[in-house]
């Protein structure tokens, strides 16, 4: 197992008690319909457990009061919270929650750090990221139009906001906003800190969509369409520095990446669990379906995708750590979308594997596959990090000087015959 490279047995033993207490504790809680105060309760008494074993929001470093593990061992933990919905939420590290944590405590100051890390961390307080704009390309946020305008000691906000998740049940939002239009693209914005309440500060719904229905309203999870008329916040409520909010943006995605990626490993080992159960016992046209060549095909397929995406996740963790963010740029990328079309392939498979039973709420795959879907859109759709990927490949290569290509046989060939001339003259006599 990969994970004994990286693993203790320290670390080891916590992972185990992670894996056992998500089966056992939380995955049953999944097939009750809890609305967000009777899934905070049912929770509770789950998340103290979570705090004396000393696994609560480890996701920050140490000397930002987190347990210091690194995205590697972070990723590990990931990849067995990834496997329910509600474990990230029961061990404190539920997106967004845990991005906008890691920013306050990197860029926040010290009353910031009080007014809303500290409950954030301590599980009494949500909150949100608003970032895309329904009239704008999300993928492109150097086209953001929401501005923060300086009035006085002020800063006054304006702009449409949509699909911002977890809008409807949080207590601050962390509110990307145009404060120089005329600043270079990626010098445009800075992030502000905006309580719920401020007047001005509308949602306007909670968005149906694939995962939501039209009466799931103030849902966990949910996305909403937010208008932030006029809001008036202190010069204080500005997140880093004027100007800062592409840097900060990019600061909190590259980990959140990578724990994304590896909970999506976990979703896709479920679900393959779920594919492989099937195929020992259906039987139709005299044989399980695990006796079908498709069938063995599509197991074989899940999992050398789930082994590459984990190992390639692991991998952009490892480099995190050892370089940083900036020098794992590709491989993040190339895990987001990779990962995105492992995950969604596999519960594909299974779903079909399982035929309309696979399409029923009867199992959890059809939940999955819709929160799959997704997977290749949030945090940059697929398109981009392939872009992302190409660009930064393609730095590494020049057009031939000749025009001709490097590997051109012919032109190989005579140049080699040039150099090898005297031995093949003479193995020629
Ligand atoms: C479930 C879910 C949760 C979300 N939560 C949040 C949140 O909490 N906060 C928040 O701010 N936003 C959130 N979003 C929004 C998300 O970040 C955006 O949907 C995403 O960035 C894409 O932006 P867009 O929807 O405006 O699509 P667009 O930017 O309009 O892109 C549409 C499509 O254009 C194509 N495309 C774009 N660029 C290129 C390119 N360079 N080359 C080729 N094709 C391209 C891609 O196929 C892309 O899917 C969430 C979205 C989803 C689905």
């Amino acid at each position: 197992m990969i994970t004994e490279l990286f693993a203790d047995e320290d670390f080891q033993k916590k992972l185990d008690w992670m894996d056992d207490f998500v089966r056992s504790e939380i995955l049953p809680l999944e097939t009750i319909d809890l609305d967000w105060q009777g899934l905070l309760q049912a929770v509770a008494p789950l998340k103290e457990e979570v705090k004396a074993q000393g696994l609560w929001a480890t996701h920050l470093s140490r000397e930002l009061g987190g347990q210091g593990y690194g995205q590697v061992k972070l990723g590990l933990m990931h990849e067995i919270l990834g496997k329910s919905l509600y474990a990230p939420l029961t061990f404190g590290n539920q997106a967004p929650d845990s991005g906008n944590s890691e920013i306050l405590a990197e860029m926040g100051t010290p009353e910031q750090k009080d007014r809303w890390l500290r409950p954030l961390l301590a599980g009494q307080a949500y909150s949100a990221f608003a970032l895309t704009e329904l009239d704008n390309a999300g993928s492109d946020p150097t086209g953001l139009t929401t501005t923060a305008v300086r009035d006085g000691d002020d800063w006054i906000i304006n702009g449409h906001k949509w699909f911002i998740s977890n809008a409807s049940i949080a207590d601050f939002f962390i509110v990307v906003a145009v404060t120089d239009p005329d600043a270079p693209s990626h010098g445009r914005t800075s992030q502000f800190i905006v309580p719920a309440d401020s007047a001005g500060l509308r949602i306007i719904r909670d968005i149906p969509s694939l995962d939501h229905g039209a009466s799931e309203k103030n849902l966990y999870g949910g996305h909403s369409e937010v208008v932030f008329d006029g809001v008036r916040v202190p010069a204080h409520a500005i997140l880093g520095g004027v100007g800062e909010g592409f840097a900060i943006a990019q600061k909190r995605l590259g980990p959140g990446r990578i724990h994304h990626c590896m909970r999506w490993i976990g979703q896709a080992q479920r679900a393959f669990d779920m594919l492989c159960e099937r195929a020992t016992y259906r039987w139709a046209h005299g044989s399980v379906l695990g006796d079908k060549q498709t069938v063995r095909a599509w197991i074989a397929d899940s999992a050398a995708e789930i082994q590459a995406a984990r190992l390639m996740t692991l991998h952009a963790a490892w480099v995190i750590d050892q370089q940083g963010v900036r020098a794992a740029r590709k491989d993040i990328a190339l895990i987001k979308f990779y990962g995105a079309s492992v995950l969604h392939n596999v519960i594909d498979r299974a779903i079909q594997v399982h035929g309309s039973l696979g399409y029923s709420d009867d199992l959890p795959l059809a939940w999955m596959y819709k929160a799959a879907r997704a997977a290749r859109m949030y945090d940059g759709p697929d398109e981009v990090h392939r872009e992302t990927v190409a660009r930064l490949i393609l730095r590494d290569y020049q057009p031939p000087l000749d025009g001709i290509p490097t590997e051109h046989v012919p032109t190989r060939r005579q140049a080699a015959q040039q150099r090898f001339a005297h031995l093949l003259e003479a193995s020629s006599h």
